[in-house]
């Protein structure tokens, strides 16, 4: 029975496209990506086109056909185009048939029908077509019954697993990261087939993989992708750092727990709150600095002193080795993993004002961001616990409010400068001008005196006297 999507794609455009086809004598399908998240009802960002002919040729006819507003780019390289216009973007190519050599991603390419570029797709819910042309307008072509995975919410591959992900190991990422962003199932011998190929990965470029981590990231639930990149060994190939958090170490019957779980907990408990990709990049470092600090001690068990300063820096290694970007999200990325026992640690003891003006200047602007991980942060199975911990929590969170509408600390500007100093003491630069500022701020910190001028300026003249300089 032919199934067809008529009313589905009976839009303007592909009308369009379709009739320029036909005018053209070239066949012409909607394919890939597009398809499948129409089938979905889920937004896609770019539109994929097949043609069976030369694909750049037919983009030019039809973006001179679109007329005004529209630009074409033509990717001479990879035989493809694309059609900007208005915010739609229309990825052109001519079917073509693929075969791979060991040692390189990059495939010989032939000119093929459309049944070669089908075979050619990654999975079977990427491979259906619609076709566009005028008498078949609609029609869906699913030579691997990618509709009925995408009901199942299946991943398999088109054709013999081990010769699809050794043929482009990229796509071993592709379906983990569909697995995680659609929540779907990859098969049993699929899975078993990228355990198989696992080492393959090599031959990928960081940036490729590092694309398809942060789409796992970035999918409603991370751990889904994570666990099944453990489960098929590629996470010690791409990320040893994280693989090495994994597992439970005891002496006698004291165990500590299993960081790389943990740490997925925080994870998706951050995605619940936050579709930022560093907060959820900084939930899943916030610990990576344990395996290295772990140590045995007698009276205390296990402990982790200085995971955050050891993490912090691991952080900067990572984010280089995975090629993400090491600007302003590594600087906050940084941040969150160095801080993040602070709000913790706080709400342990008697929350004094002095504590939680110095954790506000400590984080400035980047507190909110903090108090979320760290409220994240907190998953022990131990329901009084997490109680006590989050009426604790509840409180700093509170006094961050007040002191902060009081003191103005998070973005700290001292009210006495460095050149008012040298002024009052006739001072030329020098570190006692430093240390009389410290001696400043740590007044304001401590809440001897006010955030303000004036009384920055007596409690200066007040320290001058101590320190015996005068004014001049
Ligand atoms: P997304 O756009 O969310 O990243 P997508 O599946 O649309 O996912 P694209 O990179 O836009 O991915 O590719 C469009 C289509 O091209 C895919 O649906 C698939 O049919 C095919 N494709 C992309 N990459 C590969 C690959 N590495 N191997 C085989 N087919 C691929
Ligand atoms: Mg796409």
């Amino acid at each position: 029975m032919k199934i067809s999507f008529k009313s589905t794609i009976d839009t303007k455009l592909f009308r369009l496209t379709g009739q320029t086809a036909d005018e053209n004598g070239f066949e012409c399908y909607l394919i890939g990506g597009f398809v499948r998240d129409i089938m979905l009802k889920r937004k896609s960002k770019d539109i994929d086109i097949v043609v069976v002919g030369d694909g750049v040729e037919f983009a030019k006819i039809l973006a001179k056909k679109m007329g005004k507003g529209t630009s074409l780019t033509v990717f001479k390289t990879y035989g493809t185009a694309q059609i900007k216009t208005q915010n739609i973007e229309i990825e052109i190519v001519g079917a073509r048939k693929e075969s791979y050599q060991r040692e390189s991603r990059n495939p010989i390419v032939e000119v093929g029908t459309l049944e070669d570029d089908q075979n050619r797709r990654d999975f079977t819910i990427n491979a259906l077509a619609i076709c566009l042309n005028n008498s078949r307008f609609g029609e869906l072509i699913d030579p691997f019954n990618g509709l009925q995975d995408l009901q199942d919410k299946i991943i398999q591959t088109p054709l013999d697993p081990n010769m699809t992900f050794s043929d482009d190991p990229l796509r071993m990422m592709r379906a983990i990261r569909f697995a995680s962003q659609l929540g779907f199932k990859i098969t049993d011998k699929t899975l078993f087939s990228i355990w198989e190929n696992r080492n393959r990965i090599s031959i990928i470029t960081k940036e490729r993989i590092t694309d398809e981590l942060n789409k796992i990231m970035l999918s409603p639930v991370p751990s889904i992708g994570f666990f099944m990149l453990d489960k098929t060994e590629l996470l010690p190939l791409i990320f040893p750092e994280l693989s090495e958090m994994k597992g439970v170490e005891k002496i006698g019957y004291r165990a500590h727990k299993d960081n790389f779980v943990h740490t997925l907990k925080v994870l998706d408990k951050m995605a619940e709150q936050s579709d930022d990709l560093w907060l959820r990049w900084a939930s899943l470092l916030h610990d990576i600095g344990k395996p290295a600090t772990k140590k045995w001690d007698e009276n205390l068990g296990w402990t982790f002193h200085n995971h955050n300063f050891v993490g912090c820096k691991m952080t900067a290694k990572i984010f280089k080795n995975l090629k993400l970007p090491l600007g302003e999200p590594l600087r906050l990325v940084q941040k969150m993993v160095l801080l993040h026992m602070r709000p913790i640690a706080l709400s342990e003891e008697k929350v004094t004002d002095s504590a939680v003006r110095r954790l506000l200047f400590d984080a400035g602007n980047d507190i909110d961001a903090l108090m979320t991980l760290c409220r994240c942060d907190i998953t022990s199975n131990n329901m009084e616990k997490v109680k006590q911990f989050s009426d604790n929590f509840n409180l700093v969170s509170q006094k961050l409010v007040e002191l902060e509408e009081k003191d103005k600390i998070r973005n700290f500007q001292p009210p006495v400068d460095g050149l008012e100093i040298m002024n009052t003491f006739g001072l030329q630069p020098c570190s006692l001008v430093g240390e009389l500022k410290v001696q400043i701020k740590d007044a304001i910190l401590d809440g001897i005196i006010p955030n303000e001028h004036d009384p920055a300026f007596e409690f200066l003249l007040k320290i001058a006297v101590d320190k015996g300089i005068n004014r001049v």
